[in-house]
């Protein structure tokens, strides 16, 4: 991706959204709540209570942290990262690796996740989006310039993620060398 053209668009992106998170009411369906196949709805007006500015500003308007500001893109912890939204499980630490982009990285999603994907082209760019398929909330996008075995690298924003420490797998690799 073009870094020089993308960096204007993230922030025109971050500007209007930050403003519609915080100030508006974004449109909402007939029964007043977003909804999906798999049952977790709220309403717009919930999700802003509930969440964080920055977790709604990405889950629920699509937003994008700025690179290297995360909680997440530098962590090396062992366990689970789930959904900011609603906690399923979305990315286990064993698939994260070291993109250099700024945002975590992994290069699949953990075992038996509901995750999404579908076409964006929002931007003037043709990407894959990733969901939270429990909640419908945006996590980021998937691309095909990853590391093996996959090939992928899903791009995820850390404020869409909520980490769980696994302390026994953190003993488990103790013993193991990395050289
Ligand atoms: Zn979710």
């Amino acid at each position: 991706m073009n870094k020089l053209l993308s960096f204007p668009l993230t922030l025109i992106a971050a500007v209007t959204c930050l403003a519609s998170c915080s100030a508006q009411d974004a449109p909402i369906d007939a029964n007043g709540a977003s909804s999906d196949s798999s049952g977790v709805s709220k309403s717009e007006s919930e999700w802003r209570e509930e969440l964080p500015h920055m977790a709604c500003f990405v889950l629920r308007e699509k937003g994008t942290e700025r690179a290297f500001t995360g909680d997440y893109w530098d962590h090396h912890e062992k366990g689970v990262y789930q959904c900011a939204g609603c906690g399923h499980a979305l990315f286990d630490s064993d698939h994260k690796f070291e993109s250099g982009t700024g945002w975590p990285s992994f290069f699949q999603p953990a075992e038996g996740a509901s995750i999404t994907e579908h076409e964006d082209d929002s931007w003037g760019m043709r990407r894959v989006e990733v969901l939270c398929s429990a909640c419908g909330g945006h996590l980021g996008h998937v691309f095909e310039d990853g590391p093996r075995p996959t090939g992928l690298r899903y791009c995820i924003n850390s404020a869409a993620l909520k980490f769980e420490a696994d302390s026994t797998r953190s003993e488990e690799i103790q013993g193991i060398r990395f050289d």
